[in-house]
């Protein structure tokens, strides 16, 4: 039984925490084509686990877009920049899918908020996920449209992932233009390490870059 919700999704969420970012225990991921001064205003990391569970799922139907929501935290460095950690999948259901389309509906949005309510009390909807299998990596005007009207908080993401050809990227909305998201060019992102690990990536459009020049440019540390 489906309860009716404002279908909002990042409403009601817990409260924004703040705490140091994990960049000690990560690997920067970057597009290869990005020029590497590209500055990210909201970090994401994403958690091992998480990837592989995403790029499951993204596997699972090479013949229909598939997707789902993005389960973890918000927070803010001691400092104030934001940063989000993936942490879960949530396969969405009562989707509206195709080959090459993929649209929630209300039954979807409103059976997410009340699974992140049981299985996930104290975590936040942070973006969602869908495949573009054998399309490559972008925002369709479908996808703007719902990432626009579902996902209305600036921290809140979507991933596009390429099933077939095995690409992955991330869109975020625009720092100084409220409401506006990139389309073309995905962003990387922040694999958070299990102690003692190895690298779970392995979308082909991504590349390791050291955190080096990342923190010079951007924090000046
Ligand atoms: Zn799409």
């Amino acid at each position: 039984m489906i309860k009716n919700r404002v279908v909002v999704l990042g409403d009601a969420a817990p409260a924004i925490e703040i705490k140091p970012a994990p960049y000690d225990q990560a690997q920067l991921w970057l597009p290869k084509r990005t020029h590497s001064s590209t500055y990210e205003w909201l970090e994401i990391f994403m958690t091992q686990d998480a990837y592989r569970q995403i790029n499951t799922h993204a596997q699972s139907t090479l013949d229909m877009e598939v997707g789902g929501m993005l389960v973890g935290q918000t927070c803010y460095t001691p400092i104030g920049l934001p940063y989000i950690i993936i942490e879960a999948p949530m396969a969405a259901r009562y989707v509206k899918h195709g080959p090459t389309h993929l649209t929630f509906t209300s039954d979807t949005l409103s059976d997410a908020l009340n699974r992140i309510d049981d299985q996930y009390p104290d975590k936040q909807i942070v973006g969602w996920y869908h495949t573009h299998p054998g399309l490559s990596v972008f925002m369709s005007p479908v996808d703007v449209w719902l990432h626009t009207n579902f996902f209305k908080e600036p921290w809140q993401v979507a991933l596009v992932i390429d099933p077939i050809y095995r690409q992955g990227g991330f869109f975020r909305y625009t720092e100084d233009r409220p409401g506006h998201i990139e389309t073309q060019t995905p962003g990387g992102f922040r694999e958070l390490m299990e102690p003692g690990s190895d690298s779970v990536v392995r979308w082909k459009n991504m590349a390791a870059a050291t955190e080096g020049w990342y923190h010079q440019k951007v924090y000046g540390i």
